[in-house]
């Protein structure tokens, strides 16, 4: 972590981060408790929350796991109206499911809409109100979206691009509707990450070594992105540093978005 990041203070704050289990939520639950901010981590295996808990318990902070499929909305609901405290989320859990635009099944279409746009909705506008009826005066939604959304295309990835460009309108809709409330709400579109959902991908091709470097290969700085570089800006949009920043979009992708020529 830089030094600049190192300085930034969490402590007495709480945040809700959503896919917390691995990838790029784990990630962004450690920084966030790092700096001192309480965790309520979701996911739907107990048992990495569990593991998620040991690695938490060295910055004594709270850490609250809740198992749950982000699809099932009583569910989040039941949870979600019992926060008495609540300060930022990290609308985070995901999917991906690469098929080519001709072939994409329409089971693929729901499972991808569900979980990558209906859920984060659901879930930014249930924090939303119980952050409303706590009377909290500020507040941060960090939407994990993709750079592959209305940023870039991606072979195969029409309907993950679909469901990720609707998080960032989500994102600015929801930045203007309660900008008076003091809650800020900003996308942050990563490309290519170090994740368990990078690795299962590579591996779906077939030829894992192959797409593993081609995909280094579209990358302006020649390597695939860390979780850790993805928690640096969410740790930012969790602290009142980035209190003038809302309905922004957030690309860090390595400069794959910047194109080939340059
Ligand atoms: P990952 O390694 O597959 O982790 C996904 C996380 O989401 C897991 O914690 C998983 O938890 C949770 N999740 C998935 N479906 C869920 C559901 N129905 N209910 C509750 N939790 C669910 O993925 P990742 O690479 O870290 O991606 C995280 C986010 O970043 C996603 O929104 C993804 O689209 C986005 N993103 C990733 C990349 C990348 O290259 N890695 C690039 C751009 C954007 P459980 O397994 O415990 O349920």
């Amino acid at each position: 972590m830089g030094i600049f990041l190192k300085d930034i203070n969490l402590k007495g704050k709480t945040a809700l981060i959503t896919g917390a289990t691995k990838g790029l939520g784990r990630g962004a639950a450690i920084a966030i408790a790092e700096a001192g901010g309480n965790v309520i981590a979701i996911g739907r295996n107990q048992k990495e929350l569990d593991t998620l808990r040991k690695e938490i318990k060295k910055f004594k902070v709270n850490y609250v796991p809740f198992s749950c499929d982000v699809n099932d909305y009583n569910l989040l609901k039941s949870f979600i109206t019992k926060l008495k405290k609540l300060d930022i989320l990290v609308n985070n859990a995901g999917t991906n499911i690469p098929e080519p635009f001709l072939n994409v099944k329409k089971s693929s279409m729901e499972t991808l809409l569900n979980v990558n746009t209906k859920a984060v909705f659901n879930v930014a506008q249930l924090w939303a109100n119980q952050i409303i009826k706590l009377k909290r005066k500020s507040g941060s939604i960090i939407n994990i979206s993709s750079v592959v959304s209305s940023i870039i295309g991606a072979p195969n990835r029409c309907i993950y691009g679909t469901t990720k460009a609707a998080v960032i309108g989500l994102t600015k809709s929801v930045a203007v509707d309660y900008v008076k409330q003091g809650i800020r709400c900003n996308a942050i579109c990563p490309g290519t990450v170090d994740t368990p959902s990078l690795h299962s991908r590579l591996k779906d091709t077939g030829d894992y070594e192959k797409a593993k470097q081609d995909f280094i290969s579209r990358q302006p700085l020649g390597r695939i992105g860390k979780a850790e570089e993805i928690a640096s800006l969410a740790l930012y949009f969790s602290s009142d540093e980035s209190s003038f920043v809302t309905g922004q979009t957030h690309v860090i992708d390595g400069g794959w978005s910047v194109g080939w020529n340059i």
